[in-house]
C-alpha cells in the first residue's frame, strides 16, 4: 500500500512507476540512479515498482510507464504495446524515445541488410528500420536529451504528481548559453546546433566548449535557413549541417528538406556514395557498398 503524502495539508497522490527499456544504452536510467544527492527524495515522490537498473522486484501494476530507448525489433513493439496498455501515463525518457536517437543513424542507409552484416557480421541478430515509440504507441510525455538531464525529470515528476501542467522550454540552447555567459562556439570555430534546438540542458555541451549536436530536437521556433546562414557565414558546408541534424533523429524533417542539396553536392562522387546521402562523422558514413 502506498503511503499518502501531503503538501500544505493537501493530499498527494505517489503514483506507482515502472522504468522499461528498449534498444537503448540504458544510459538515461543511470542518470537518474546517479543523482545520489536527491535520489532519496526522488523515491519518496514515487512508488517504483519495476526498475531493472536498480532492483529486482517486478510488477505489472504501475500509473506511469518511462520507456527508455528505441523500437528496432519486433518483439519490441509487442512489449511496448503491453506496456502501454498497463500505463495511465507512458513517457518517452531519452532521445532514442523521443526520436530514434543515436540508433536511428542506420535508417539513413538504404540497405538496412549491409548495414547488419557491416556491424553484426555473420552473427544471428534480428534488427529493422529503427522507430521513436510515438509510430507505435500514443506518448503522453516526452523527456528530451541524450542523455536525459536528471534535474529535469525531477522537475517533472514533481509536476506530475502534484497535478501541474507539464511544460518544455521553448528557447534554444543559446539562451542559455548565453546566461551562461559563454563565448559563442562559432567565434571559436565550432559549429553548433543551439541556436535551433530546445532549451533545458543549461546549454551542457557548449558550457564545456563542445557545440551542440541538437539532442534535445527542435526549438518551437527553430529557424533552420538562418541556421544554414549562419553556418555558412562561419565556413561550414552544407554537410557539416546535415551531421550534426541527423544524428539523434530529432530534426528528422529538416534534415529531409537540406539533403537534396547535400546530394547534388556530392554529385561528383562514385554513384554508391549517394546511398549514404550524409552522415554522422562517428560512422562510416562514406564507406561504399560491397
Ligand atoms: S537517449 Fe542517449 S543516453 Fe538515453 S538511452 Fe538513448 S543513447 Fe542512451
Ligand atoms: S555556442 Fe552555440 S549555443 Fe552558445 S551562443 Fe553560440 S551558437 Fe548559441
Ligand atoms: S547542448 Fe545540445 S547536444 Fe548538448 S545536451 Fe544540450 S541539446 Fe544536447
Amino acid at each position: 500500500m502506498s503511503e499518502q503524502l501531503s503538501y500544505l495539508g493537501v493530499p498527494l497522490a505517489r503514483p506507482k512507476v515502472g522504468f522499461f527499456e528498449l534498444s537503448s544504452c540504458e544510459g538515461c536510467q543511470l542518470q537518474l540512479l546517479n543523482n545520489e544527492a536527491t535520489l532519496l527524495d526522488f523515491l519518496n515522490l514515487v512508488e517504483i515498482v519495476n526498475f531493472r537498473e536498480g532492483m529486482s522486484e517486478r510488477a505489472d501494476t504501475y500509473d506511469i510507464a518511462f520507456v527508455e530507448g528505441s523500437v528496432t525489433r519486433k518483439d519490441e513493439i509487442t512489449r511496448l504495446t503491453e506496456i502501454r496498455r498497463n500505463a495511465k501515463i507512458l513517457v518517452a525518457l531519452g532521445s532514442c524515445a523521443c526520436f530514434g536517437g543515436v540508433n536511428q543513424l542506420k535508417n539513413r542507409f538504404r540497405d538496412l541488410e549491409w548495414v547488419k552484416k557491416e556491424v553484426y557480421g555473420d552473427f544471428p541478430i534480428e534488427t529493422m528500420e529503427v522507430h521513436p515509440l510515438a509510430d507505435f504507441v500514443q506518448v503522453d510525455l516526452s523527456i528530451f536529451g541524450c542523455p536525459i538531464k536528471k534535474e529535469e525529470v525531477e522537475r517533472i515528476v514533481t509536476d506530475l504528481v502534484v497535478g501541474k501542467t507539464v511544460r518544455h522550454p521553448e528557447y534554444p540552447v543559446c539562451m542559455e548559453c548565453k546566461a551562461n555567459e559563454n563565448i559563442c562556439l562559432f567565434e571559436l570555430g565550432e559549429p553548433c546546433l543551439g541556436p535551433v534546438t530546445r532549451a533545458g540542458c543549461d546549454a551542457w555541451c557548449p558550457s564545456n566548449r563542445r557545440g551542440c549536436w541538437g539532442c534535445r530536437g527542435p526549438a518551437e521556433t527553430a529557424n533552420l535557413t538562418e541556421l544554414e546562414k549562419i553556418m555558412h557565414t562561419y565556413g561550414f558546408d552544407s554537410e557539416t549541417i546535415l551531421d550534426r541534424l541527423e544524428c539523434f533523429g530529432g530534426f528528422a524533417s529538416f534534415a529531409d528538406t537540406l539533403r537534396p542539396k547535400n546530394i547534388a553536392e556530392l554529385s561528383s562522387l562514385p554513384a554508391q556514395t549517394k546511398l549514404i546521402p550524409s552522415g554522422c562523422k562517428k560512422v562510416p558514413a562514406r564507406r561504399k557498398k560491397p
